[in-house]
């Protein structure tokens, strides 16, 4: 049988686009279907990674520069940055990685087609274009990859349209001065960050009763320092009740409950983030005419190969969760590649302990067990730590709010987790992933030469502190008085 193509990828992020790279690599021959008429390379481009990375980085100068020299005036950035600043910042690296990604795929040969992309069948995909106008192509295999869009708020009363999401809430023409923000996920902390590094007061309204649940108690407890050093203000169990603009006020109003049975309690504010989660975009694009299961968060099925039920047919990304990262989504594209055209390096998906980061100011990162997931396992865990105050590559930064803790087995000093919080965490875990994956001890830090001044340092002073724990020695300094 021949196909017109070896792969149709529906979507071009992350999942898609690397899906292409590594199918183009195999001599095959592939098509990249993609809905936005505007941008290639999904919301990672548009939208959401590196948008919101950009606009990062812009506040965190801000910020440096702000807390290192001060503003002899009193100002907050917001009086002395404007979104333009911001804008010209972020739209020169935006546009520089749209053209890459045209390049790569010019380069490689990757056929595009823009429209809406359809499974007709195993083997047939059915595009739409902005006219209306459909083309049917047949293929070996089909890659979906159509990501993900923010959850739109279904029991809440709002009277206006003024409530941003997290995609909307980069076309901000000014900073605002005051953002209440609705969710308390990564996104939700991270947007919280730069905006409070923006001088913006921000207050986090969360449904839930835990923020972040999932990191080291440490970590968090040292985030939220940070929110309390930094005025964020963070409320949990909140019910929203209503938004509304206040005409008199000029201003819009969330009222809430904090608690079904807590006191009715309105905030100003001027600017609203509505950010309390994704869902998959798995909306008019033919699951149903293949039967390609979905489960109850509405993600695709897929195997440790991320083949769907219909063996012809592969899915990657946002669309199967829950990791919902760019950096997840890269490798489930690469190896769906792989398995489809029988490179034997695919035989099984990684199943090792995945990093993850949170670019909030300062960042977080983390891999593999917290001390508490130890505890439970009933492993006899040791952890060591390291405290960024006393690194001077920090204090060379001003980045001295930071912690890196090491958890590992006190019998025989394997690495079991990396946990950080503090500038440079997203890059600084990967050392400690390696040593993790090979199954190394914290003596590897011990043991080394690592640079200096460098934020890697953290890891022998946290080997160092450990390795004191577990010998009992050093105790003696700690009863010290200072
Ligand atoms: C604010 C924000 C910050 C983030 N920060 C990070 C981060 O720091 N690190 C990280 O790793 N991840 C981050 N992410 C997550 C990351 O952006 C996503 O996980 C990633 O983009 C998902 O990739 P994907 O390939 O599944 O789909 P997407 O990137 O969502 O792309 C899907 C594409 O499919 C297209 N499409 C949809 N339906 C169709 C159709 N029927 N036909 C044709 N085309 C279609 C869409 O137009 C889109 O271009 C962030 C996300 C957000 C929103």
């Amino acid at each position: 049988m021949t196909y017109d193509y070896d792969v149709i990828i529906i979507g071009s992020g992350p999942a898609g686009f690397s899906c292409a790279m590594q199918s183009t690599k195999f001599n095959k021959k592939v098509l990249i279907v993609e809905a936005s008429d505007e941008s290639i390379g999904g919301s990672w481009i548009s939208k959401g990674t590196i948008p919101s990375k950009a606009l990062r980085a812009a506040a965190k100068s801000i910020q440096s520069f702000q807390s290192q020299f001060g503003d002899p005036k009193g100002r907050k950035p917001y009086d002395r940055f404007r979104m333009e600043d911001i804008m010209a910042y972020k739209m020169p690296i935006l546009e520089n990685k749209n053209r890459k990604i045209k390049n790569d795929i010019i380069k490689n040969e990757i056929d595009t087609a823009r429209g809406w992309g359809k499974i007709i069948d195993e083997h047939t995909v059915e595009v739409t274009d902005q006219m209306g106008e459909k083309k049917t192509w047949s293929t070996r295999f089909i890659f979906l990859s159509t990501g993900s869009s923010p959850v739109t708020p279904d029991k809440l009363s709002i009277d206006h349209t003024k409530v941003l999401d997290y995609t909307t809430i980069l076309d901000l023409t000014h900073i605002p001065h005051r953002l209440a923000i609705i969710g308390n996920g990564i996104i939700a902390i991270e947007y919280a960050t730069i905006f409070s590094a923006l001088g913006t007061r921000v207050t986090i309204l969360s449904e839930d009763s835990e923020t972040l649940p999932f990191l080291d108690q440490e970590i968090r407890d040292a985030l939220f320092n940070t929110f309390k050093k930094n005025g964020i203000q963070l409320l949990h169990n909140v019910v929203v009740k209503k938004i509304s603009y206040n005409d008199l006020r000029n201003c819009d109003e969330v009222t809430f409950r904090e608690g079904e049975d807590g006191r009715l309690q309105v905030i100003e504010t001027e600017q609203i983030l509505y950010a309390a989660g994704k869902k998959p975009n798995t909306e008019g694009i033919g699951l149903e005419n293949l039967a390609i299961k979905t489960d109850d968060q509405g993600r695709l099925i897929v195997n440790n190969v991320f083949q769907t039920d219909v063996p012809s047919v592969y899915a990657g990304g946002d669309l199967i969760g829950p990791t919902n990262l760019a950096s997840a989504s890269f490798v489930q594209g690469r190896l769906a590649a792989v398995h489809m055209f029988g490179i034997k390096a695919a035989a099984a998906a990684p199943d090792a302990p995945m990093p993850f980061a949170i670019y909030s100011i300062p960042e977080i990162a983390s891999i593999g067990l917290t001390e508490e997931q130890a505890g439970e396992r009933g492993i006899d865990a040791t952890v060591g730590r390291a405290y960024f105050e006393n690194m001077t590559r920090a204090d060379l930064d001003h980045e001295t709010d930071g912690l890196l803790k090491l958890v590992f087995r006190t019998d025989n000093l394997q690495l079991l987790g990396i946990h950080i919080f503090g500038e440079n965490a997203g890059d600084l875990i990967h050392l400690g992933q390696s040593v993790m994956h090979l199954n190394g001890t914290i003596e590897y830090f011990i043991d080394q030469v690592l640079n200096y001044p460098t934020y890697s340092e953290a890891y022998k002073v946290a080997a160092f502190n450990g390795l004191n724990r577990v010998n009992r020695t050093g105790i003696k300094y700690r009863n010290q008085p200072d």
